[in-house]
């Protein structure tokens, strides 16, 4: 028999969260690519369903003051090709521009994919390393939190019941920072990362690195910050040979953290992986820097 599901698409947020507020039990929906395979694989079977897209207020990136801010409901695709992002947040574009296949660009949220907290959420590493935060509202109010917040130790994310993920927000990148993704997967096209690594980072005067943020994605049940390999680039200069440092810094630290998860099994090669794609982003920032 064929289960009935209401189907709710509020016009505003306002509306959303009365919705939300006087309904037990129900689903948001963005762009369904996780949601809709979880109700096939019979994982999850809602009985109300609330469409985020129709509020057309969750749609947008935007600059304010020197921040950057994006509704929850932008697409991957969106993201990908805003000038805006690419010029102040270019991390955060080629990680959206990574995901999945041009399909799920297009249909994918950056708010259902933060939300739905897989280790390879692809936004996700990158926001990590842009420090960004995330606006978490409800008929009760708002908070904010920062992401690297967000997650709790054993899966999933802080978010209470009646909350909506709103938008994600983080400092527009300067002149003198850089940021880089890259991901390594199996395949070209439509493939989920086996490691990324994201860096952001501010270079000053003679290439002298003032800040340095740096995330890993699929060594854990969520991106991680490398920061014990953050401090061998603060206060230093960026050169070729720091970065041969930093890269076997980076292989002792994905080898440490697998250890303490179930997936032992991928450390001898998951060690050898980030090397490859370690020396990719920082020598893509060494370059962009130099040529500043
Ligand atoms: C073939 C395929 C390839 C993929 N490849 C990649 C990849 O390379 N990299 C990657 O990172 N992901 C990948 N994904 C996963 C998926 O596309 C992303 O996670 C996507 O961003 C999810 O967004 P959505 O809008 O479709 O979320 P939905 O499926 O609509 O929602 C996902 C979950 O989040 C909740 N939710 C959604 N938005 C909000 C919100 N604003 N506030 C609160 N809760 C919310 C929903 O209730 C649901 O539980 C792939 C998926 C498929 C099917």
């Amino acid at each position: 028999m064929i289960k009935e599901i209401e189907f709710y698409a509020p016009a505003n947020k306002k509306e959303l969260f009365e919705i939300i507020h006087n309904n037990r039990d129900t689903h948001l929906i963005a762009g369904g690519t996780d949601l809709i395979i979880n109700i096939n694989k019979k994982k999850v079977s809602p009985d109300i369903i609330v469409n985020l897209k129709s509020v057309e207020e969750l749609n947008y990136i935007k600059e304010e003051g020197g921040i950057i801010k994006i509704g929850a409901t932008a697409t991957h695709s969106q993201i990908a090709d805003s000038l805006l992002v690419k010029e102040e947040g270019l991390a955060l574009a080629q990680a959206c521009k990574s995901v999945g296949s041009t399909q799920i660009r297009n249909l994918g949220t950056i708010g259902g994919n933060i939300v739905n907290a897989s280790p390879a959420a692809d936004s996700v590493a990158a926001l990590l390393a842009l420090d960004a935060s995330v606006l978490l509202e409800s008929l009760e109010g708002k908070r904010k939190v920062r992401i690297s917040d967000l997650h709790k130790h054993a899966g999933g994310i802080d978010l209470n019941k009646d909350e909506v993920l709103t938008e994600i927000s983080f400092k527009s990148n300067k002149k003198n920072i850089f940021s880089y993704f890259v991901k390594f997967g199996l395949r070209e096209a439509l493939a989920i990362v086996e490691l990324s690594v994201t860096a952001v980072m501010e270079i000053g005067e003679n290439n002298f690195c003032k800040d340095a943020k740096i995330s890993i994605g699929a060594i854990e049940r969520h991106p991680v910050r490398a920061r014990c390999v953050e401090k061998k680039f603060v206060g230093k200069q960026l050169s070729l040979e720091n970065i041969e440092d930093s890269i076997e810094k980076m292989s002792e630290f994905t080898a440490e953290t697998l250890f303490k998860t179930p997936f032992k099994d991928l450390i001898s090669y998951k060690k050898q992986c980030i090397k490859g794609v370690s020396r990719e982003v920082f020598e893509a920032i060494y370059y962009k820097a130099f040529q500043k």
